[in-house]
């Protein structure tokens, strides 16, 4: 199924998804019945969501969970709520969870859940109501021990305390365990909300370093300004980079000296835009995309940079803090001009790898020091990107391909080693 990202890019997250898979396992010499297993969600459900409006009306939203694999561990990854959501998008999203789990090795398997809906549109009872009815459909397949939800587009901690409260409701005793990214004062970590953007910093500075460029005065572009893409220009920012230009769903603002991210996040905290920043010109996000640069991260939906601008991106560095920002095309294309990607399923990794220190620390109830936190985030994101780069030069493939290479041939392991029940 095809979705539009709402600026009008066609997007396929699924197709995309499975295409990378069916190169990557051809690549692997995978076998087929170990393909036939890993290219299919291991459980997914849809369900319907009543909810009495403001107005007295009843809206019936859709909504999705889906659970790619479970062979590593529980299920683990976010919630979206947006408009084009769908289970195509849902599908894809649970896939790449379950080999991103796999690349930064922490025990989890791969899920994904989203809800057809538009949160801006909506009070924040309106959402309270969706989202504890959204838990009570899913209720039966997540669990601590089962599958672990978390945020991702348009959720926030206050959606995870929700979440967490119906859960909680249901069982009769508080269950902490059950989501992540939670807020601190019912068991959230320090260190999560950042997690993300933390993880896409030290990936690029390992990127920058083997590349022989330097942070300071990198010029760095975001698109996206939410929790992954305002923490990145705050943390770039902080280590001495240039956030040259940065962009959210109504468009994009410019500055070739860098903006302040701080002084921009007031502005949208303000007017509900980084559109209309004083010290900055506006520019459309499509051509943000391709403006001249050092690192460009999208960190807002998928399918962004296609084979019709990837010709035109002069970044030297693509950070995907977003899931699926890149389709296949465009990245033979980019591959070929010698952009360095840093995948998805390493960059964005520090999310989920946080979200697993919180579950930890929930499941002790002994809470870690922020400090604590990001060194072992640093050691994680360090680790991997050095097994992927090791593998993506002993196999003479690009970042991308390395990275499913190594998320997807440890699931099979795992799968094997299991063997098939009963
Ligand atoms: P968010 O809801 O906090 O922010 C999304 C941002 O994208 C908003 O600023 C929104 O205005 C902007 N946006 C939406 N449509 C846009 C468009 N067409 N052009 C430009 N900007 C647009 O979401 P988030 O949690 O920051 O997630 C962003 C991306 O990062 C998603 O792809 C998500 O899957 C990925 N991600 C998030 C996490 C996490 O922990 N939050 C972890 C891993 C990956």
């Amino acid at each position: 199924m095809t979705s539009s990202d709402g600026i009008g890019r066609p997007t396929s997250a699924w197709k995309n998804a499975c295409r990378q898979f069916d190169e990557v396992a051809e690549c692997m010499n995978l076998a087929p019945d170990m393909r036939e297993i890993l290219r299919r969600p291991r459980r997914s459900l849809e369900v319907s969501i009543p909810v009495r409006m403001d107005d007295d009306q009843v809206r019936v939203f859709t909504g999705w969970r889906v659970q790619h694999s479970t062979a590593r561990g529980p299920a683990k990854g976010g919630i979206r709520y947006h408009p084009d959501v769908d289970h195509d998008e849902v599908k894809a999203l649970a896939m790449w969870m379950a080999w991103k789990c796999a690349v930064v090795g922490i025990p989890y398997g791969g899920a994904k859940g989203g809800v057809r809906c538009d949160p801006k549109q909506m009070s924040i009872r309106e959402l309270e109501k969706l989202t504890r009815r959204y838990t009570n459909e899913i209720i039966n397949i997540i669990g601590p021990e089962r599958d672990i939800p978390a945020p991702d587009v348009n959720t926030t901690p206050q959606v995870m305390a929700w979440i967490m409260d119906t859960f909680s409701m249901d069982k009769g005793f508080p269950v902490p365990g059950i989501v992540t990214g939670k807020p601190l004062q019912i068991g959230g970590s320090l260190g999560r909300n950042e997690a993300t953007a933390r993880g896409c910093l030290f990936t690029t500075q390992s990127a920058v370093k083997s590349l022989d460029m330097s942070m300071d005065g990198l010029r760095v572009v975001v698109e996206g300004y939410g929790n992954a893409g305002w923490n990145a220009a705050r943390l770039f920012h902080d280590q001495g980079a240039a956030v040259v230009a940065v962009s959210d769903s109504r468009g994009g603002i410019v500055n070739e000296n860098g903006i302040d991210p701080v002084a921009v996040r007031k502005h949208k905290d303000e007017t509900g835009s980084v559109v209309g920043y004083a010290e900055a010109d506006d520019i459309a996000d499509s051509d943000l995309l391709e403006l001249d640069c050092d690192v460009l991260m999208p960190a807002a939906l998928g399918g962004v940079i296609t084979a019709e601008n990837a010709p035109r991106i002069k970044a030297k560095i693509i950070t995907e803090a977003a899931n699926g920002p890149t389709t296949r095309d465009a990245d033979l294309i980019l591959r070929d001009r010698g952009v360095f990607i840093i995948p998805d399923i390493l960059a964005n990794a520090g999310g989920v790898t946080v979200s697993y220190f919180e579950w930890v620390q929930g499941l002790q109830a002994f809470f870690w020091s922020e400090r604590e936190v990001n060194l072992r985030l640093r050691d994680i994101m360090q680790r991997a990107f050095g097994h992927v780069c090791a593998l993506s030069e002993r196999e003479g493939v690009d970042m991308r391909t390395a990275a499913l290479m190594l998320g997807i041939g440890r699931v099979a392991e795992a799968v094997k080693i299991r063997g098939l029940f009963p």
